[in-house]
């Protein structure tokens, strides 16, 4: 007898909804860092003697690049989209960092994505230089489009997956991530982030968080504070001043975030 509509409908959410559950259950394999400055990668690639990829995944002549090895029960892949070919400066922002997300997902198949990276933090939400935040939420500050469902559209919030056994083992601070393509702060962008209750302020976070939601790829966010915002110091000082230090703190948040993800499915987390 053929199916009515309806019946047809609930049949493919339940295959959906047995599909999330299946991979919910299944022990994580791959995970893939995404992490947009050389000095925030290299650390992280020591740590887990990770080697560079010959056989490059990636279309021929781009310039990102791929760190790969075992760690534990774990494959880890560490993508940093390289530096700019006429100017090299490391590659930041929102347009490689959704480039090479989009790339490495497809190519690499992972069960979680990590973006880890440095940001700036708001004291007024308790961040102190060196804190280590895992994102609850993203949003972009800086896409400002005021008409109506497109201003929320540009703003683009939204809630990142949740590894709540993680945060109650963790030392984590916890708090909203918005990003945009500045690091300096416009009173525009200001006006965003404080409507927005945010934390932390990236240049990369949506962008992979959109990514991740488009490919169905769960996604966790673990930022060190460079810098604070709302402090009395001018934010590329201040921020090349602890970059160093920082991502001495981020190093180890990461390997700390890894070693809780090692042996344990999506739903354990
Ligand atoms: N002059 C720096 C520029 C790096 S851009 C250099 O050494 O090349 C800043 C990077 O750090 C981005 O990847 C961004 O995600 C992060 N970041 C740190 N503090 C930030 C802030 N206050 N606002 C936005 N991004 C910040």
């Amino acid at each position: 007898m053929a199916l009515h509509e309806d019946q047809i409908q609930v049949t493919e959410v339940e295959k959906a909804m047995e599909t999330a559950s299946t991979s919910e259950k299944k022990t994580i394999s791959t995970i893939l860092i995404i992490i947009a400055m050389q000095t925030e990668a290299l650390p992280v690639v020591n740590r887990f003697h990770l080697s560079e990829d010959p056989d490059d995944v990636f279309p021929k002549g781009v310039p990102w690049v791929r760190y790969h090895g075992i760690y534990k029960d774990l494959h880890i892949n560490l993508i940093w989209p390289g530096k700019d070919s006429l100017l090299g400066v490391d590659n930041v922002g929102t347009v490689s960092a959704s480039l090479v997300t989009y790339a490495s997902v497809l190519a690499l198949k992972p069960d979680l994505i990590i973006n880890a990276g440095t940001a700036g933090g708001f004291k007024a939400k308790g961040a102190c230089i060196g804190d280590a935040f895992l994102a609850s939420d993203v949003a972009f500050h800086d896409r400002r489009i005021p008409i109506p469902v497109f201003d929320l559209y540009g703003i683009g919030a939204r809630k990142v997956f949740c590894p709540s056994n993680m945060l109650k083992e963790l030392n984590l601070k916890v708090g909203k991530l918005s990003t945009g393509d500045s690091l300096d702060m416009s009173p525009h962008d200001e006006a965003s982030i404080l409507a927005n209750d945010t934390s932390i302020k990236d240049m990369e976070g949506a962008a992979v968080a959109y990514v991740a939601d488009l490919l169905s790829v769960p996604a966790i966010f673990i930022k060190a504070v460079t810098d604070v915002v709302d402090g009395d110091k001018p934010t590329a000082e201040e921020f090349l001043q602890n970059l160093v230090t920082v991502t001495a703190a981020l190093d180890h948040a990461i390997v700390q975030v890894v070693d809780f993800i090692n042996g344990k499915c999506l739903s354990e987390l």
